[in-house]
C-alpha cells in the first residue's frame, strides 16, 4: 500500500508520526493510499524550511518569480489529465468536472504570472514642499494554507501560487480526505528551479491545523472549509496575531423569476444543484420560485434530474458521482429524512440510487413544498439535495434569501433589467450570479462570501490575493540639497 510523504525542504520524507488513515475512492470503496497524521514535529520542520527560504526568495526578482508562474504553468498544462483524473478518483466528481476544475486551478497560476504589475505600489510627489510618499508592498512572511477536500486540485491553489509569487514561503495542509492529487501538485512543483523550503506540503488533520494556529513562525493563514472550522480557525489565528483569511460554508439560493427562459434554467439549476454531487461551495441547495415560475420551472427540472445518471465519475455519461464517504452519505440521507418529516414533498427521492454498492452514491433529490423556517433551508447540507420555496414577489424572494446565515453565492434567472437590478442591490451576498447557476469568479476576480461563509477583511485570489499576500510599507522622504526646506515636515505643509 502506498504510503504518503510530506514535501518539506526541497525533499519527500516520511511523517514522524505513526498515525496512518486510508485514502479511499468514494465511488468504489477501494483503498488507493494512506495519509499520515502528521505530528508537530513535522509542522515544526515544515515551518523551519520555510522561514529559512524566505530571506534569499524575498530578494529574487519580482520579474523572475513571476516568470516562474508560466513555467509552473506550462508543467500543469502538460499534466492536466493527470491532475484530473486525481481529482475525480479521490473525490468523486466527473472526469469533465475534474478538468474544469484543474483549468480554473491553471487560471490562478496565469493570474499569479501578472505579480510584476499587481504587486506595484504607489507614489505621491510632494506631499509636502520637496516631499514624496511612496508605499511599497513587501511579502508577509511564512504564509499557510488550509483546504477542504471538495477542490482538490483548485482551492490549494487560490493561495499558492500568488503567496509564493509575491515572495512569502508557503506550508500546505490538504485534506486527508483527498491528499494525493496535491501531492502530484507538488511533484510537479518539485520540477521547478524553486529554491528548498519556498513550498512545503504537511499531510494530517486536526493536529495540524491547530499548530499551525499556534505557530510563532507562521505570520498568515488561509483557511477554506466548513463554518465551523472557519471560526476556531479564525478567532484563534487572530489571537496569535496572525493574518487570516477564513471561507466558510454556504446556503445558496437561486431566484426564478416567472419571464426565466426554460430550459437553459432548468440546465442552469440542474448544474447548480447536482454538479459534484452538490459539493461545492457554489452549488444552489435552495431555489425560490416567484409567482407562477413554480409551473413552469419545476416539472421541467424534475424531468431532467429524474435522467441524471448517478455512478463512478470516470464512465463516460455519467451526470453525479458519488459523495465523499459513507458517513457523509448517512448525513446527507438523514437530512433528506428530516425534511420529509418537517412537511417537504420528494418529489425526487435520491435515496436509493443506482451505483456500486461499496461506494457512497446519494441520487439527485428535490424537496418541494419546503417553507423558509425549516432547517433544510438554513443550513448547509452539502450533497445533490435542492429545497424548493415559493415566494409571491421578487421582494419576498430576496427577504428569504437575505434571512439566510450564509451569503456566499446567489443566482437571480430572469430577462428583466429591473429585477437583476433590485437583485445586485439588494441582496446579501459576495457572488450573484444572472442566469448563471455557479457563479464563481475567474481568478482575475475576488472570491467574496459573506456573512458566515467569510471571516476576514481580505478576500481570495484576484487583486486580494496581493493584498493578502503582502504587507504595505509607507515610506517619506526628502532631501535637502534636492531643495527640501528643513522645517518640521509635520507642521508645515
Ligand atoms: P472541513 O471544515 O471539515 O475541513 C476543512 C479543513 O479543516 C481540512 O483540512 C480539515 O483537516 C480541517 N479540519 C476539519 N475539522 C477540524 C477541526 N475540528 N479543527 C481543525 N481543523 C479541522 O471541511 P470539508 O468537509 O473538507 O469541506 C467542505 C466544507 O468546505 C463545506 O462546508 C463547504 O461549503 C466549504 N467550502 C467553502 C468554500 C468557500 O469558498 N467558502 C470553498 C470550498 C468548500
Amino acid at each position: 500500500m502506498r504510503v504518503l510523504e510530506n514535501y518539506i525542504a526541497g525533499n519527500w520524507v516520511p511523517s514522524s508520526s505513526g498515525e496512518l488513515h486510508p485514502v479511499t475512492d468514494p465511488a468504489t470503496g477501494e483503498v488507493l493510499a494512506e495519509v499520515p497524521f502528521s505530528d508537530r514535529s513535522d509542522l515544526d520542520a515544515a515551518v523551519a524550511a520555510a522561514r529559512e527560504a524566505l530571506p534569499a526568495w524575498r530578494d529574487v526578482s519580482t520579474i523572475a518569480r513571476g516568470r516562474l508562474m508560466f513555467e509552473l504553468r506550462q508543467k500543469l498544462v502538460a499534466r492536466r489529465s493527470d491532475l484530473a483524473r486525481s481529482v475525480t478518483v479521490e473525490m468523486g466528481k466527473t472526469l469533465p468536472d475534474a478538468d474544469a476544475e484543474v483549468g480554473r486551478m491553471i487560471e490562478m497560476v496565469e493570474a499569479a504570472a501578472a505579480v510584476p504589475t499587481t504587486m506595484q505600489g504607489r507614489i505621491l510627489e510632494d506631499v509636502a514642499r520637496g516631499v514624496d510618499a511612496e508605499t511599497i508592498r513587501q511579502p508577509v512572511g511564512v504564509c499557510a494554507g488550509i483546504v477542504p477536500f471538495n477542490f482538490p486540485a483548485m482551492v490549494p491553489f487560490w493561495f499558492l501560487p500568488f503567496a509564493i509569487a509575491c515572495g512569502n514561503t508557503f506550508v500546505l495542509k490538504p485534506s486527508e480526505q483527498v491528499p494525493l492529487t496535491q501531492t502530484l501538485a507538488f511533484e510537479i512543483l518539485d520540477e521547478l528551479d524553486l529554491p528548498p523550503g519556498v513550498v512545503n506540503l504537511v499531510n494530517g488533520s486536526r493536529a495540524v491545523v491547530e499548530g499551525i494556529l499556534e505557530h510563532p513562525g507562521i505570520d498568515a493563514v488561509s483557511f477554506v472549509g466548513s463554518a465551523p472550522v472557519a471560526r476556531i480557525v479564525y478567532e484563534r489565528a487572530a489571537a496569535t496575531g496572525k493574518r487570516v483569511q477564513a471561507l466558510g460554508g454556504a446556503k445558496n439560493h437561486m431566484v426564478v423569476c416567472p419571464d426565466a427562459v426554460v430550459e437553459p434554467t432548468v440546465n442552469g439549476l440542474i448544474g447548480s444543484a447536482f454538479g459534484a454531487a452538490g459539493q461545492r461551495c457554489m452549488a444552489g441547495s435552495v431555489i425560490v420560485t416567484v409567482g407562477d415560475a413554480h409551473e413552469r420551472i419545476i416539472p421541467p427540472l424534475v424531468e431532467a434530474a429524474s435522467a441524471l445518471k448517478v455512478g463512478n465519475g470516470l464512465e463516460d455519461g455519467v451526470d453525479v458521482g458519488p459523495v465523499i464517504s459513507a458517513e457523509a452519505c448517512d448525513r446527507i440521507t438523514d437530512w433528506i429524512g428530516r425534511a420529509i418529516d418537517d412537511g417537504a414533498v420528494a418529489v425526487l427521492d435520491g435515496r436509493e440510487p443506482s451505483g456500486n454498492a461499496d461506494g457512497s452514491f446519494v441520487g439527485p433529490t428535490i424537496l418541494d413544498r419546503v417553507e423558509p423556517e425549516m432547517p433544510i433551508v438554513s443550513e448547509e447540507v452539502f450533497g445533490p439535495v435542492l429545497a424548493v420555496v415559493r415566494a409571491e414577489t421578487l421582494d419576498d424572494a430576496i427577504e428569504i434569501v437575505n434571512a439566510s446565515p450564509f451569503g456566499n453565492g446567489v443566482s437571480i434567472f430572469t430577462e428583466s433589467g429591473a429585477a437583476v437590478r433590485k437583485f445586485r442591490h439588494d441582496v446579501e451576498a459576495g457572488m450573484v450570479g444572472v442566469n448563471i447557476g455557479v457563479a464563481a469568479p475567474v481568478a482575475f476576480f475576488p472570491f467574496s462570501g459573506w456573512k458566515a461563509s467569510f471571516l476576514g477583511d481580505i478576500h481570495a485570489h484576484g487583486p486580494d490575493a496581493v493584498d493578502f499576500f503582502t504587507r504595505k510599507k509607507t515610506v517619506t522622504s526628502r532631501y535637502f540639497s534636492g531643495g527640501a526646506t528643513s522645517g518640521s515636515y509635520f507642521v508645515e505643509r
